[in-house]
C-alpha cells in the first residue's frame, strides 16, 4: 500500500488520509506516542447538534438558523462507530465517552450503547462506557439508557440560579429539567454522576458555593461535581484569559464554605485534581486545562461526527477515519494505520498554550468542540 499523504480538501476541518504502514502494527494494547503516552480513553462525538447555545461552544451568532450542520450520511452509522471501537479496544482503549453536540439528540442513540457495551477489552473486561450531556433529554431517557447497558454519565450544569442559567445555555432552557434528568439518572443508577461546571469569571462564579452546597445535600457523596476553568477552544468563543477564574481561586472559595482536603488521583491520567470534604459529604473535582496543564499523562483521542480522528481537544488536524472504513481496508489495515497516527502523536497543547497567538480565526482553523466533544 503506497506511503502518500493525500490532504483532503474538506468542507470542515483539514484531514490527511492515513497511511497504512507497509509493516501491521499489531494491536496489543501497548501502543505509545512519542511522549510515551498510551491509549485508553476513547471519545465519539455522535452529532455535531445541539439544542443549547451556550457562549463558550456554540454561540448563537456563529451557529444561527443559517449554520449549515453535517449531512446525515455524512456521520458514521452505528456500525462504524462500533466497528472503529473495537479497534481501538484491541488498542488498548479502557474508556469509551459519548459526545456531541448533544448526544442525546441522535436518533436511537440506546442501540448504539448497546452495540458498544459488547466490546471488551483485550483481557476480556468490559469498557467503561459512559456519555456527557447536556441533561435536557436525560430524564425521558436515563431507563433507556441503562436498560442498554451504559455505565454512568457526566452532565453539564453551569449554574443553579434559573436565571443565570437560561442566560448561559442561551436557548431559554430551564435549569429544572437538567436537574430532573441527574435525578432519573441517579434513580434508575447510572452511577457514580459528575456534574461539570464551567466556570466563566463575572458570569457564573457566583454559582460556585450554590452548586456545591446542592448536591452536598441533596446527594450526599453520591454525585461528583467538578469545576472546569474555562478554555480557549475552537476559535469562536471569543475567550480571553481574564474570563478564566483559575481552579486554585475556585478551591480557595470552596473552602471557606466547606474545608477541602486533596485525595489522590483514581488512576494515571485523570483529568480532575480530587478534593474531599473534609466533613465527609463527598468530593468535588478540579479540572485545570489552562492554569495547570496536564498533557503529560493524556492518553485520550476523539473520534469526529464524520469519522475524523483528532488527537488533542485543541488539534487543527484530523486524520480521515471514515475514508478507510468506506473503502475495502480490511481491520488489520485500519488498527495498522491507527497504530501509526497514535506513535507518530506529540500534542500537548496546553502546556504550549502560553507560547502560542490566540486563535482569531485566520490561521489553521482550530477544531471547534461541538464537532468532537469537550
Ligand atoms: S491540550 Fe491536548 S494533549 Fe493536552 S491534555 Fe488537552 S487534549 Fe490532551
Amino acid at each position: 500500500m503506497a506511503e502518500k499523504v493525500i490532504p483532503l480538501a474538506d468542507h470542515r476541518y483539514a484531514a490527511a488520509l492515513p497511511r497504512i504502514p507497509l509493516q501491521p502494527i499489531p494491536s496489543t494494547g501497548l501502543l505509545s506516542d512519542t511522549l510515551g503516552r498510551p491509549l485508553r480513553d476513547l471519545r465519539i462525538s455522535v452529532t455535531d447538534r445541539c439544542n443549547f447555545r451556550c457562549g463558550y461552544c456554540m454561540p448563537r451568532e456563529v451557529f444561527d438558523k443559517q449554520y449549515q450542520f453535517l449531512p446525515h450520511d455524512s456521520l458514521l452509522s452505528f456500525e462504524e462507530i462500533t466497528r472503529t471501537a473495537r479497534l481501538f479496544a484491541a488498542h488498548g482503549v479502557q474508556k469509551i465517552r459519548l459526545t456531541g453536540g448533544e448526544p442525546l439528540l441522535r436518533k436511537n442513540i440506546e442501540v448504539l450503547v448497546s452495540m458498544l457495551s459488547e466490546l471488551r477489552t483485550p483481557d476480556g473486561e468490559p469498557l467503561d462506557l459512559t456519555l456527557t450531556t447536556n441533561g435536557s433529554l436525560l430524564a425521558r431517557k436515563a431507563q433507556a439508557l441503562k436498560d442498554a447497558g451504559l455505565k454512568r454519565v457526566t452532565i453539564s450544569l453551569d449554574a443553579l440560579d434559573d436565571t443565570v442559567f437560561r442566560r448561559m445555555n442561551d436557548a431559554d432552557f430551564p435549569v429544572a429539567d437538567v436537574l430532573a434528568g441527574i435525578e432519573a439518572a441517579q434513580r434508575v443508577g447510572l452511577g457514580p454522576i459528575k456534574v461539570n461546571m464551567v466556570v466563566q469569571r463575572g458570569t457564573n462564579d457566583r454559582e460556585i458555593v450554590p452548586m456545591a452546597r446542592h448536591f452536598r445535600e441533596q446527594y450526599g457523596g453520591a454525585i461528583i461535581l467538578r469545576f472546569i476553568e474555562y478554555m480557549d477552544v475552537g476559535a469562536t468563543n471569543g475567550w480571553r484569559m481574564d474570563q478564566v477564574l483559575p481552579s486554585a481561586d475556585v478551591v480557595a472559595c470552596l473552602n471557606e464554605a466547606y474545608p477541602l482536603q486533596a485525595i489522590d488521583a483514581n488512576y494515571s491520567g485523570e483529568t480532575a485534581e480530587r478534593w474531599r470534604y473534609a466533613d465527609g459529604h463527598g468530593e468535588i473535582g478540579v479540572i485545570s486545562s489552562v492554569t495547570q496543564a496536564f498533557c503529560q499523562d493524556c492518553n485520550r483521542a476523539r473520534l469526529s461526527t464524520e469519522g475524523k480522528l483528532f488527537l488533542c481537544l485543541f488539534a487543527t488536524q484530523g486524520h480521515d477515519l471514515r475514508a478507510l472504513l468506506r473503502s475495502d481496508h480490511t481491520d488489520e489495515q485500519i488498527a495498522s494505520a491507527i497504530g501509526l497516527i497514535w506513535q507518530g502523536r506529540g500534542d500537548r497543547y496546553s502546556e504550549l498554550r502560553s507560547t502560542q497567538a490566540p486563535d482569531t480565526g485566520s490561521g489553521a482553523k482550530r477544531v471547534e468542540m461541538h464537532y468532537i466533544g469537550g
